[in-house]
């Protein structure tokens, strides 16, 4: 592309072939005041340049022997999910208020700081924080069961703390650049769904709701796919009026998210401080159960 259409782009934040790749045709064209075919032009330009056209089965299979999995925590969690959190994917932990989701979160900010060979992936981590529920004094408590610097892990552990649901969108759109510099190996988005929820309110409202969650997801598995990273979101349980018994907790966020998300969790109380995580409609893990807990040091497996 020419000079200028490089500047405004710049000026719009887009720093990185990466940005570029992943932004759809209608952001470059705004951006940078150019048609939809010039915009189209240029990201798949981008797109090649990455190499993430893919033609071949064979190439695909190629890219999936790149993804890493990252420890949780709890072995019993890991084998849920077939080894542990993939990377080049979205996880959703879904469950009802204090079932532990949060602390999930947390724990996976020290395990991807640990290196490989003890289930980590050796970099730093990405918390956008939607409602206020980090807490880094809690990181110090989980770190030291990991034994881990608390300091060191401090550091690297870079929170955004999402005012409302623009908010939440711009943060990632202006993500990559964050993670070039910074070493980061995870993103978690702690609710995915809090602000849309609390903001479109009414039926009429819903299209605009669920296209801007459906544009705001499918760019953060863009980012999981070329960065060979995992993405973790969290989300709430409705109750859903349209069960007769059982079961009536369903997932926030409808279609939308049930498509986007690579691997869903279901998480529900269980005695005392346990907890049990369900796996709901994967395309290849088995639907299947275990048990973990939540404790000082983070989440972990049952003792006995
Ligand atoms: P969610 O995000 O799903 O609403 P949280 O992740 O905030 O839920 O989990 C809250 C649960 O975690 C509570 O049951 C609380 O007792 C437990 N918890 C929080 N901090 C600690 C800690 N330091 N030690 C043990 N349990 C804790
Ligand atoms: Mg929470």
């Amino acid at each position: 592309m020419g000079p200028v259409i490089a500047q405004k782009l710049r000026a719009s934040g887009f720093h990185t072939v990466e940005s570029i790749a992943v932004a759809s045709s209608k952001e470059l064209a705004d951006a940078a005041s150019i048609s939809r075919d010039r915009a189209l032009e240029i990201s798949s330009k981008a797109r090649e340049m990455l190499k993430i056209n893919f033609s071949t089965a064979e190439e695909l299979l190629k890219l999936r022997t790149r993804v890493t999995r990252l420890a949780t925590g709890s072995k019993a969690l890991d084998s849920l999910l077939g080894g542990g959190i993939e990377s080049q994917a979205i996880l959703e932990l879904i469950g009802e208020f204090g079932v532990g989701k949060t602390q999930i979160c947390h724990t996976i900010c020290a395990t991807v700081q640990l290196p490989l060979e003890r289930g980590g992936l050796d970099g730093e981590a990405l918390y956008i924080d939607t409602e206020g529920t980090f807490r880094p004094e809690r990181m110090a408590q989980i770190s030291k069961a990991f034994d881990l610097n608390s300091e060191a892990v401090l550091r690297n552990i870079i929170v955004g703390r999402a005012l409302n649901s623009d908010h939440q969108i711009l943060m990632v759109e202006k993500i990559d650049e964050l993670i070039k510099e910074k070493k980061i190996k995870l993103i978690i988005v702690d609710s995915l769904v809090s602000h849309f929820r609390a903001e479109y309110l009414g039926r009429e409202s819903l299209p605009e709701r669920q296209q801007k969650m459906n544009s705001h997801l499918h760019r953060l598995l863009r980012i999981a796919e070329i960065y060979n990273i995992p993405v973790v979101v969290t989300n709430q349980v409705i109750a859903s009026p349209d069960t007769f018994f059982g079961a009536s907790d369903k997932p926030a966020g409808g279609h939308i998210i049930a498509h986007l998300s690579t691997n869903r969790i279901f998480i529900r109380k269980s005695k005392k401080n346990t907890r049990i995580a369900k796996v709901i409609d994967s395309p290849y893990l088995p639907e299947s159960e275990c048990i973990f807990a939540i404790s000082e040091k983070g989440i972990e497996d049952i003792t006995d």
